[in-house]
């Protein structure tokens, strides 16, 4: 995702060029999501890999060339491998398996086994698992690593002397403030555990995070692929280009669905999607920590939103904490105090009563 890095403002006039109408959907509760848009959670570009269930290396099936873009869309194989895009399953597929089951916690087998195919066509973000062959996930980790969090290469953050950023909404997409609200909660999670603060801004050429849905082609090499598939890519810092798929419905209530309709559904939680892609902003990388934010696979129906130990260890590795453990302590501090406070005041009044 090198073209996300190299975004300047001639690029950005484009993708405003390109702005289409988009046909995402808001629904504002679980309740007004129609029985119609409860599609299979796997019906996307992609559900025709679940027919490659059993390949392994020396089958020639049809679709394996498919699977073979799909990996290196994501980084598991080279674009210097393109001559070798065949429905062969030779090596390089081979050995694309292998690194992807590595990172996303799978056995490594090597085959297209029913887990990793399950794995392979859950809606996920767009941005690489692994950037020049290199993975901060799993793959590119000793044994026992505990901390999973992964930066971009040449780990880019924001310059210190820039820790209020603002971020602007593409004016083209129309979104309501409630919609705009769900962004806002979702960099309040990241602003409270770093010295970072994020405001809103109405300049789009002045904001340092320009924020649209998109649809399909949108000018910048990595087009959307309708319902599911990719939901969203960011770009790392200091370039703050985030883009979500204007094909995708979005949930923008803050409920969780029930687990009737879990499996069964493509609306997306747009809140859990805007807080993992704020991490790429800010500079974090894939995680293969599924609790974690930055763990690159979603379901469809599904709400994660806390930044979990791992999220956070990251971004303050980058940032620090702001002082956000001192404010903890604090409030600990002042919860202790009033505890005495109230402890010995009640031991008077037992005195009181004693005496009189
Ligand atoms: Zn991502
Ligand atoms: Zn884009």
């Amino acid at each position: 995702m090198r073209f996300l890095q190299l975004l300047t403002i001639p690029s950005l006039l484009l993708l405003l060029v390109t702005v289409t109408p988009i046909s995402a959907t808001f629904y504002t509760n679980v309740s007004s999501v129609p029985p119609l848009h409860l599609l299979n959670a796997t019906r996307s570009a992609w559900e025709t890999f679940e027919k490659l269930a059993g390949c392994h290396a020396g089958n020639k099936t049809d679709g394996l060339s498919k699977l073979k873009q799909y990996f290196r869309r994501f980084g598991y194989i080279s674009s210097a491998s393109v001559a070798n895009f065949t429905d062969d399953f030779d090596d390089v597929l081979e050995s694309a398996i292998s690194t992807y089951q590595k990172n996303f916690n799978l056995e490594v087998t090597g085959k297209l086994d029913a887990p990793t195919l399950q794995q392979i066509v859950k809606p996920r973000c767009g941005n690489p698992d692994m950037i020049d062959g290199a993975s901060g996930m799993n793959a590119g980790r000793k044994l026992r690593a505990v901390a999973r969090y992964s930066f971009f290469p040449g780990k880019p953050q924001w310059p210190k002397r820039n820790r209020d950023l603002s971020y602007a909404f593409v004016p083209q997409n129309n979104l309501t403030d409630e919609v705009k609200q769900v962004f806002a909660r979702a960099f309040a999670r990241w602003a409270e555990v770093t010295p970072l603060n994020f405001t809103r801004s109405e300049s789009l050429f002045r904001a340092d995070i320009v924020i649209g849905f998109f649809s399909g082609d949108h000018g910048d090499g990595e087009p959307f692929d309708g319902p599911m598939g990719t939901l969203a890519h960011a770009s790392s810092p200091p370039t703050g280009m985030f883009h979500l798929d204007g094909d995708e419905d979005w949930l923008i209530s803050g409920e969780e669905m029930n687990r009737r309709i879990l499996p069964v559904t493509s609306v997306v939680d747009l809140e859990s999607v805007a807080v993992h892609e704020i991490g790429h902003l800010l500079g974090l990388g894939h995680s293969s920590v599924e609790d974690a934010i930055m763990y690159p696979a979603i379901s469809g129906g599904h709400r994660k939103v806390e930044l979990a130990k791992d999220d956070i260890e990251g971004i303050q590795h980058l940032y620090g904490d702001g002082g956000s453990s001192r404010r903890n302590e604090t409030s600990g501090g002042a919860e202790f105090w009033r505890g005495l406070v109230f402890s010995l005041s009640s031991i008077t009044t037992c005195i009181l009563l004693i005496c009189c």
